[in-house]
């Protein structure tokens, strides 16, 4: 042990008492490696004094956390024995409890256990009881010494006041690793640790009514008491909210003092005008008003960043498709980007589709290309090569876009769909294309993003804190409404009536979806798998009908000929995996049945139920739950919500609250900085306080360039390292 002070950058190996096996064991187990990394370790709950236990309530054979005062060591060595060829130290510790019971602590071959728990140390001891002789004991329990009793005091009477004083932090344990332990590793760190210095203002702690980093990190981990413990809550759910908006806003304040806005604004008489005249329906009052933004950014000097929020079916692709096409008038190109191969197909033939009247793919019509990971190596080299000289206008693909040797002659405008499946960096890469085309070129194309589902307005803020947002809260009208009926085991006669039901539906020439969680069964995963369903319902539900099979494994041609014959018509009913979940359309299909529906999440059976209702007549969605697994709560009320409401946004927010945005917010799935705290639904007034504040400060210091602001400027840059390129190219750069 060194007295040398802790550093929060530091390794955990300058911790007194912490070796490489148990580093190894923090890193491989909780991901912590620095100081810094073990104090953002935050308890999960406290245990307060009402919750442990007295050991009159335990049994032997149970696990306990057990506070008293040490009142006295003995100390023998046991004889070598057996197998055992060494002599044991045993030393045993009597503690009392604030009732006055004692019971017994044991350790073995550690003798400093006896300085540590001097007589009057008040301590809470965690492990299995067990019986020796006539008295409950714990054996090599974890330790947490929480204090000690002062000398002349009435010792039970201290013990228990002590144990009024001070919560204890229970932390995520691991293997190896205790949460007693970690208490003891985050007390040492935080004894040694001089005052942390804070990246806030004093003056804006002031404003907002928060305490001091110092005072939080401690406060967080050792509370005395529940206010303290919330104060402390407040100021790190602040930072870790406060930093991302900054960051996020930061980020695109320079991207567009960089970058200078291409002139995309509508023209008049042109192919966007066009294809508005040509559509089959009037565009919907949500859809205009999202055109006149989006016109207005695509005319503007700065370039779009504009989140394109709608529930399924809301008609977001015509809004697309517009915008699109606003950049090909002004001889540009435009690039969608989607996550799937399927849903990338899907795209490029409903916007041939839609602009089929404009004159797609003839002489002076308009040039739009698919590039996926199928694409064939020559057609790959065609379609860049008419890319890079203008030829090509509209370009939809997968994360093939983002290769190394796509370039664009005149990119203008991005659009990104789906973009809760790409990380932030990704949405900044395809951006980059454009740049890179024309090196020094100060311009950037507008970026539309576009997401699947609804997200809740908490995490929208959050996620996307760095875009402008409009929302579609309209459906296109005909739509027809969707039945929804969850079927569990105790009502198997319904599978066969609904069998039936195909049958008829089908005679009146519209469509099933059966959709699996799996492309084949296995042991591991009870769970249908979808090529077994497809032959179950071929061979033997319904020989008479043509039953097609799409899924992720198969080539790219034996899909597209599935999506062909059930489009077409010539296969009614379609087996398939998730592939479906997203964009693909086709109006006559008026049943969703989902296998196993527990398996998927709440946006996902929106996503899949959004695949009918489309117009060919009344839609049934029925979901099969409980068949292969048993149902807990959690998934009985996500399947509860979906079956009682069709409203997207109502379900995000159940979303949210039922998984919480850990796994909404991945740090994998955002490229952004994890939240350990912050719940943003719970938080959305810290969200917008932040975002706001975040706001006014680059609105008067747009690269944080003041030196009163120095100190923000490296916590942010701190924090985003690693998690986000762009901003490491932009400090470089
Ligand atoms: P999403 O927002 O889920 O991407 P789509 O863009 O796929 O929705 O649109 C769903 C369906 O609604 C498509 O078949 C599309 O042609 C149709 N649609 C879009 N806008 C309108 C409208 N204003 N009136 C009628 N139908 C529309
Ligand atoms: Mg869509």
């Amino acid at each position: 042990m060194t007295d040398r002070p802790v550093r929060l950058d530091r390794p955990v190996t300058d911790l007194p008492g912490v070796g490489p096996a148990l580093a190894g064991r923090l890193a491989d187990g909780l991901d912590i490696a620095t100081v810094r990394d073990l104090l953002t370790h935050y308890p999960r709950g406290y245990q307060d004094a009402g919750d442990v236990v007295d050991i009159a309530e335990v049994r032997a054979g149970e696990p306990a956390t057990l506070i008293g005062e040490v009142l006295d060591w003995q100390t023998r060595r046991v004889p070598p024995k057996g197998a055992r060829k060494r002599p044991l130290d045993l030393a045993e510790a009597r503690v009392r409890q604030a009732s006055g019971n004692v019971f017994g602590v044991t350790f073995f071959n550690q003798r400093w256990r006896a300085s540590q728990l001097a007589p009057g140390t008040v301590a809470a001891f965690s492990g299995q009881v067990k019986r020796f002789r006539d008295r409950l004991q714990l054996a090599s329990p974890d330790v947490q010494v929480l204090g000690q009793v002062t000398s002349g005091a009435d010792a039970a009477a201290a013990a228990e006041q002590l144990r009024h004083q001070r919560l204890l932090s229970v932390y995520r344990a691991t293997d190896g690793l205790a949460s007693l332990k970690i208490n003891q590793l985050i007390d040492d760190a935080l004894a040694g640790l001089p005052p942390i210095e804070d990246w806030l203002p004093e003056r804006l702690l002031d404003e907002l009514d928060l305490v001091d980093l110092d005072a939080a990190v401690r406060g967080i981990h050792q509370p005395p008491d529940h206010a303290t413990r919330q104060a402390a809550r407040d100021r790190l759910v602040f930072d870790e909210l406060f930093s991302l908006q900054l960051g996020l806003q930061w980020r695109r304040r320079r991207l567009e003092a960089a970058t200078m806005g291409l002139d995309n604004g509508p023209v008049t008489g042109g192919l966007a005008d066009g294809l508005l005249l040509a559509l089959p329906f009037a565009p919907t009052g949500a859809q205009t008003r999202a055109m006149t933004q989006i016109g207005e950014d695509l005319a503007g000097p700065r370039p779009m960043h504009r989140l394109l929020q709608g529930d399924v079916g809301s008609g977001k692709t015509v809004v697309a498709a517009w915008a699109m096409l606003c950049a090909v008038d002004r001889g540009r190109q435009a690039a969608l980007m989607v996550p799937t191969e399927v849903l990338a197909d899907q795209h490029h033939r409903t916007l041939s589709d839609l602009l089929a009247p404009l004159g797609v793919n003839v002489l002076d019509g308009i040039r739009v290309e698919l590039l996926t990971s199928s694409t064939t190596t020559s057609e790959r080299r065609r379609i860049l090569g008419e890319l890079l000289s203008g030829q090509v206008d509209l370009i939809v693909g997968t994360h093939a876009l983002l290769e190394e040797g796509v370039r664009f002659a005149d990119l203008g405008v991005v659009v990104v769909d789906e973009q809760h499946r790409f990380g932030v960096s990704q949405r900044v890469k395809l951006k980059d294309k454009a740049a890179a085309t024309v090196a020094g070129d100060p311009t950037g194309p507008d970026v539309l993003v576009m997401t699947a589902t609804p997200i809740p307005r908490s995490l929208a803020l959050t996620l996307y804190g760095d875009l402008d947002v409009t929302v579609l809260d309209e459906l296109p009208p005909g739509r027809e409404p969707i039945t929804t009926q969850l079927i569990t085991p105790d009502q198997a006669h319904r599978r066969s009536k609904l069998e039936d039901f195909i049958r008829t539906e089908v005679a009146a020439g519209r469509r099933a979806y059966v959709v699996c969680p799996f492309v084949e069964e296995s042991a591991a995963l009870p769970g249908r798998g979808a090529v077994e369903e497809h032959a179950r319902l071929r061979d033997e539900v319904f020989p008479e009908l043509q039953v097609a099979l799409v899924h992720g494994r198969l080539s790219a041609r034996d899909k597209d000929a599935a999506m062909a014959a059930f489009r077409a018509g010539e296969a009614q009913v379609l087996v398939s995996t998730t592939v479906i979940e997203v964009g693909v359309d086709v109006p006559e299909a008026t049943i969703m049945v989902i296998e196993d529906a527990e398996r998927f999440g709440i946006s996902q059976l929106h996503q899949l139920r959004g695949r009918v209702g489309r117009g060919g007549g009344r839609s049934f969605c029925v979901l099969f739950a409980g068949w292969s697994s048993a149902l807990n709560d959690d998934a009985l009320e996500r399947l509860t919500a979906v079956a009682t409401t069709t409203d997207g946004f109502e379900l995000a927010d159940v979303d949210l609250a039922i998984r919480g945005e850990g796994q909404l917010f991945g740090k994998a799935q955002s490229g952004l900085p994890d939240l350990k705290l912050a719940r943003v639904q719970d938080d959305l007034a810290v969200v917008q306080t932040t975002r706001t504040l975040a706001r006014q400060l680059l609105d008067d210091d747009p690269d944080l360039e003041h030196p009163g602001n120095a100190t923000l400027r490296t916590e942010v840059l701190r924090r985003y390292e690693g998690g986000l390129d762009a901003f490491a190219a932009l400090e470089t750069g």
